[in-house]
């Protein structure tokens, strides 16, 4: 292309399902949308991962793209079943109501790969242009907007860039932000297998602490459209290769599910999970807003990755929407960083809230273990404790504080 089709108001970073979210808020405010990617249209994604989205995430899409909350919801699934158990006593159970498929569900569960095919057909109804097999090298900010230099050795122009171009964000690095916060100490499995369609198992979510038939360790059991996702959570000494490796999952998964599912595996993987939060959301200029993984990494429990990351996506948005309509610079730029602390704020609430999680589901100190196994004790007569551990996995339920600050 030539430099003089380089200008954009706005430039995405990435087209993971933050980039699209992005780019569908923009197109919903009228404002152009271009996503540069450094892979190529229609590039295997990484396994499933996000397999849980709440509510408020169906929500938010629906609202930028009227339709795509639903149809999430159509391809998903909702378990009408959770229950907890304790080294092999149950110790919780819920049922709930069939969902009524004219409001939006709860939450609807399904692949994230499958989840993004949505946004990407929504984004491209929607007019989103995309530049394919372009990674972003380098971002030099000024007060007058943004230069994007790509590995292809173009120079792109912006009055503004969201970066939601993942965990090893470039644009992150080279605005000069950088992820701050510790890598947890413990190592989880996350193997998810193929349902079988003959003969499949009651949709149901099972966390199942201490469980007896895999020395007394933790497993998570969550359905998702047309599969299983298994989670073990490994004890401190345990060799994570003999335990993530093919192999060894062979070994370990008939122990806790039907062995046919053993040969049923779509995906396995190894994970110490961080728990990192950028020092700041915008750069010094105030043009560049970091969205999703290029802003945040959490412990999966509770499921605050992509669904933290879609609102973060829709506020950089209206941020930048205030921005470009503002009638003088420091207006601007007061737009731009309110965005940027309401979504810093929320992911340091975010982060504590994984952080709980995984403390009440693993934590060894002397005080948790005697919760946890005093809790498991007390059921029979208080019954309330059962619900205590099943919230283990998913941490607080309560959102992040309200902002003073509204604009
Ligand atoms: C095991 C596991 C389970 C999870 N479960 C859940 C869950 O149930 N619910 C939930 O909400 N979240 C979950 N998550 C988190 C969720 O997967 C992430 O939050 C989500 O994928 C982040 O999306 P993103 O768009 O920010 O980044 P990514 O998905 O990483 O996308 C980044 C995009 O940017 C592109 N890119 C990279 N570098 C460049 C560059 N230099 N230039 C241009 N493009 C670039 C990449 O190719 C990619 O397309 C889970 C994660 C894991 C690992």
């Amino acid at each position: 292309m030539s430099s003089s089709e380089l200008k954009r108001q706005v430039i995405i970073a990435g087209a993971g399902p933050i980039g699209l979210t992005a780019a569908l808020a923009l197109r919903h405010k009228g404002i152009p949308a271009t996503i540069l990617e450094a892979e190529r249209e229609g590039r295997p994604r990484p396994g499933s991962r996000a397999i849980y989205l709440h509510n408020a995430t169906l929500q938010h899409l629906e609202d930028i793209h009227p339709g795509l909350g639903f149809t999430l919801a159509r391809h998903g699934i909702v378990w009408p079943l959770k229950r907890s158990l304790f080294r092999g006593k149950e110790v919780y159970v819920k049922k709930y109501p069939t969902p009524d498929p004219s409001v939006l569900p709860p939450f609807t569960s399904l692949p994230q790969d499958e989840a993004e095919r949505h946004m990407y057909q929504a984004c491209l109804d929607a007019g989103v242009e995309f530049v394919w097999n372009t990674p972003v090298k380098e971002v030099q900010s000024s007060e007058q907007g943004v230069k994007v230099i790509t590995e292809t050795g173009d120079v792109w122009q912006a009055d503004y860039v969201v970066a939601a171009d993942g965990a090893h964000s470039v644009v992150r690095k080279t605005a000069g932000l950088k992820l701050e916060g510790p890598r947890h100490k413990d190592t989880f499995i996350v193997v998810d297998v193929k349902e079988d369609p003959e003969n499949p198992l009651p949709l149901e979510r099972i966390f199942h602490y201490q469980h007896p038939a895999i020395g007394e360790r933790n497993v998570l059991y969550v359905p998702f459209a047309g599969h299983w996702r298994i989670d073990l959570q490994l004890l401190s000494g345990d060799d994570p290769e003999e335990f993530g490796s093919t192999e060894g999952v062979k070994k370990w998964l008939p122990k806790v599910i039907d062995k046919k599912y053993a040969e049923r595996i779509t995906w396995v993987s190894t994970y110490q999970f961080y728990q990192v939060v950028a020092d700041s959301f915008t750069d010094a200029h105030r043009r560049i807003l970091l969205t999703g993984e290029a802003a945040h990494l959490f412990a999966p429990f509770g499921a605050r990755g992509m669904n933290s990351g879609v609102p973060d996506a829709v506020i950089a948005v209206r941020g930048i929407a205030e921005a470009l309509q503002a009638a003088d610079p420091e207006t601007a730029k007061k737009a731009i960083l309110a965005a940027a602390e309401e979504r810093k704020i929320a992911a340091e609430h975010n982060r504590k809230g994984a952080g709980i999680a995984l403390d009440h589901l693993q934590g060894d100190s002397p005080f948790m273990n005697m919760k946890r196994e005093l809790a498991a004790s007390l059921v029979p007569i208080l019954p309330q404790l059962g619900r205590w551990l099943d919230e283990g996995p998913y941490g607080p339920k309560f959102g992040p504080p309200e902002l003073t600050t509204k604009y």
